[in-house]
């Protein structure tokens, strides 16, 4: 029998170190170290009842905490290891399946009692931790939390509230603010259809299936105020009021609260409100938004908490701070201005589009239908509030941008690579036409990823080996990844390669599905078996399907290609995932091409497309391709995080200068695709960089993976990973993002000392 989540989980068994990030000490900080005692023993069976052992794998289910504990998934993994497959890795479904009798049975058949017993225990030690990085660093945010609205999270597959970069970002943004201890809540809407799961038919066509999220199969329960009772809010609107009940949801230390509009009292359309990401047309936009920023601000009021700091991810959120303005004028009586002032103080703004055509604008008539009651309780006129949404505030034929809202209202305000921060204080200029375009006060702090819920157990094997005891709270420091330059070359090299057959298997096995549930003949299926050879070079590229990160760049030569692939001695091949927007034709197209390409017999197979990519598929080919590869258009991709998640891994990156490759890149680490040019149209720009990609690819990357010793070792390939992850892995995690924000922005904004590197 096969698994399909067989290398993201860990084998069953021990832990070897203690993996509960930061929770006691961090380098430099006070505090004193406090593990609590641990009792090793087994439990007496007689303790604990068939309920009681059914309470604690709910308990454990019902805390995204066992998202990155691998044990922890390993052992819901091993009570039904179809089910759990079946069930997209969703334990609260899958413990609906079990009566606490069976459950009791099967944890006694696969001697499961201690190590649930364990994880329960080390799940609420990790809630009551007292200790942690944030006590220590950014303490003033004790009784001033940060509250951090995005429109998306991406936590884990089981859990479809998320579409792609921007929801995995949130999500591991909040992950590393739980390990670090921040005290941080977030706010997001609930989707009760969420993303589109995408099944391609037998011309290759992308067809999109929205699921229902059955509320009761997810880790959520209703949130409750301050006031004892059930969360509700109601925004008003000229076209009457929109209402949005609360969900709460647990992420280790973080509470996630998520508006849902599904509520008797909504017009039957706006209870569709949330039901999609990103679906609908820009009245059904500027009502979600309306609902995450100001009925999230609203609900955070009902939960009795005061707010130190607003983080509005992305422009969608911007809204609130209209809210927490309105607060502070109806309630304690302040000025418009001053209002506006003490908000902008304690907001901080991340941006996350570099093209101008991608942030949402608004025309006067939604935004009056919209905020007029908003703007009547402010006490401004029309033109004022429109004002505040644009560049130039008395230009009438100028729509309501919520980027420039969200500039105008926040102090602080980031890109989220250093060349975004370029790209993002060009684009925003005319906002501060009295300063030069360096001081534009728009900072950057560089994206990262959260390395438990990114990191292979087999790696995180070998760096448990090789690494001082207590990396895992000590992985924001480069000297701890220097000791991955005494791995043994072979070993470093056989963990990589059987990551990559668990990736070739994963891949064969969703395949031959696909086959099978489009009916293609028995031959098609089984050669989709067989498909991919371990041996070969195999590159990854998979990302959301828009025009400008150009899946198609590599294809654009066919013949060059075919060139490559069918090398007798050193061919490639290449594993293609990626959704298109349900709107994209072009998109869609694209994807039937590639698609497609298994039936020219030119590419020997050896071009494959997974459907459906998601966090799961995600994660599993991050893990095993020896190159990840990354072509946009520069400077269009603001930091792209998947190349990050290779890093970790042991793979490669080989991509256009842009995102946070850009500022990676060291001629050592990996490969670059070009040397950061720009050129005078898109036309020649593609041109040049489909030679530049050909060019790496045939001089560099080919030789370099196909040159072995003796041994059989690509010697100068293995100093590469290990380059890559010792230069890169430290700082390119959400740790060290979070930390950056807490540092530069939280802590000030919420009136501590300040280091001000974003504010103005
Ligand atoms: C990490 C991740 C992304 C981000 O990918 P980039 O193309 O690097 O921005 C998108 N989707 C999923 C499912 C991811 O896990």
């Amino acid at each position: 029998m096969s698994q399909e989540d067989a290398s993201p989980l860990a084998p069953a068994g021990t832990v070897r170190h203690d993996h509960d990030e930061f929770d006691v000490q961090v380098s430099g900080g006070g505090g004193p170290q406090s593990p609590a005692p641990r009792s090793l023993a087994p439990p007496r069976l007689d303790e604990m009842s068939p309920q009681s052992l059914y309470d604690k794998c709910l308990a454990l289910a019902r805390n995204l905490w066992w998202s990155w504990h691998p044990e922890v998934g390993n052992m819901f993994r091993e009570l039904d290891p179809i089910r759990w497959r079946q069930l997209d890795h969703n334990p609260i479904a899958l413990l609906a399946e079990f009566t606490p009798e069976r459950l009791e049975a099967r944890a006694a058949e696969l001697v499961l009692y201690s190590r649930i017993n364990q994880a329960y225990r080390r799940l609420k030690e990790y809630l009551a931790a007292g200790t942690t990085w944030s006590n220590v660093h950014a303490g003033v945010l004790g009784s001033k939390p940060v509250v951090y609205f995005s429109a998306e999270f991406g936590i884990h597959e089981s859990i479809p509230i998320y579409s792609g970069g921007l929801g995995v970002l949130s999500g591991d943004h909040v992950k590393s603010a739980s390990g670090l201890g921040i005290p941080l809540l977030a706010v997001g809407l609930f989707y009760d259809q969420g993303y589109f799961k995408q099944q391609l038919d037998i011309d290759g066509y992308q067809h999109e299936e929205y699921l229902q999220n059955r509320v009761d199969n997810l880790p959520i329960e209703p949130a409750i105020g301050a006031d004892g009772q059930p969360i509700q809010v109601s925004i008003d609107t000229r076209s009457g009021p929109i209402h949005a009940k609360v969900w709460k949801m647990a992420v280790g230390r973080v509470n996630l609260y998520l508006l849902d509009s599904n509520v008797e009292g909504n017009k039957p359309e706006d209870r569709q409100l949330t039901a999609r990401l990103y679906g609908g047309d820009t009245r059904v936009r500027i009502r979600q938004e309306l609902v995450l920023g100001v009925g999230g601000v609203r609900a955070v009021r009902a939960l009795g908490v005061v707010p130190g700091v607003y983080h509005l991810n992305e422009g969608h959120s911007v809204f609130a701070t209209l809210e927490a303005v309105r607060g502070r004028v109806e309630r304690d009586g302040y000025a418009f201005d001053d209002a506006v002032r003490q908000v902008a103080r304690q907001t901080v703004f991340t941006t996350h589009t570099p093209v101008p055509a991608g942030h949402d604008r608004f025309d006067g008539g939604l935004v009056e239908e919209h905020l007029g009651p908003m703007r009547d309780a402010l006490g401004i006129s029309h033109e004022q509030l429109m004002g505040l949404g644009r560049v130039e505030p008395h230009n009438h034929g100028e729509p309501f941008c919520m980027t420039v809202l969200g500039l105008k209202l926040s102090r602080r305000a980031n890109a989220v690579s250093a060349l975004h921060g370029h790209v993002s204080r060009k684009m925003w200029a005319n906002l501060w036409p009295w300063r030069v375009e360096e001081e534009v006060p728009i900072g950057h702090i560089t994206n990262g990823v959260h390395v438990p819920s990114w990191l292979s157990w087999q790696m995180l094997q070998l760096y448990d080996r090789l690494f001082p005891a207590n990396w895992f709270r000590r992985m924001g420091e480069p000297d701890v990844w220097q000791r991955i330059h005494d791995c043994d070359p072979g070993e470093l090299w056989e963990t990589h390669y059987a990551l990559k057959n668990l990736l070739l298997q994963f891949v064969r096995r969703r395949l031959s599905r696909q086959c099978r549930r489009r009916g293609e003949c028995d031959e098609a299926v089984e050669m989709a078996r067989t498909v991919l050879d371990p041996n070969v070079l195999t590159i990854g590229f998979a990302r959301r399907f828009a025009t400008y990160k150009r899946a198609d760049l590599v294809l654009s030569d066919l013949d060059r290609l075919v060139e490559l692939i069918s090398d007798p001695d050193r061919p490639i091949q290449i594993i293609f995932s990626g959704k298109a927007h349900p709107a994209d034709e072009p998109g869609k197209n694209l994807i039937r091409r590639i698609a497609n390409l298994r039936h020219d017999p030119r590419t020997h197979g050896r071009i494959v497309f997974v459907e459906d990519y998601d966090i799961n598929v995600c994660r599993h080919l991050i893990q095993g391709v020896d190159v990840w590869l990354n072509n946009p258009r520069r400077p269009l991709e603001a930091s792209g995080t998947s190349g990050q998640k290779v890093v970790l891994n042991g793979g490669l990156n080989c991509s256009i200068l842009d995102g946070w490759w850009a500022e990676a890149f060291d001629g050592h680490n990996g490969f670059a695709i070009g040397r950061g040019e720009t050129h005078a149209n898109d036309e020649i720009t593609d041109r040049r960089d489909a030679d530049a990609l050909f060019a790496v690819l045939r001089k560099e990357v080919i030789p370099l993976f196909y040159e072995r010793d003796s041994d059989g070792l690509p010697r100068t390939w293995i100093k590469m990973m290990m380059n890559s992850i010792s230069s890169l892995a430290w700082r390119f995690s959400s740790h060290r993002m979070v930390m950056d924000y807490a540092r530069a922005c939280y802590v000030p904004a919420a009136g501590g000392v300040s280091c001000d590197m974003a504010s103005r």
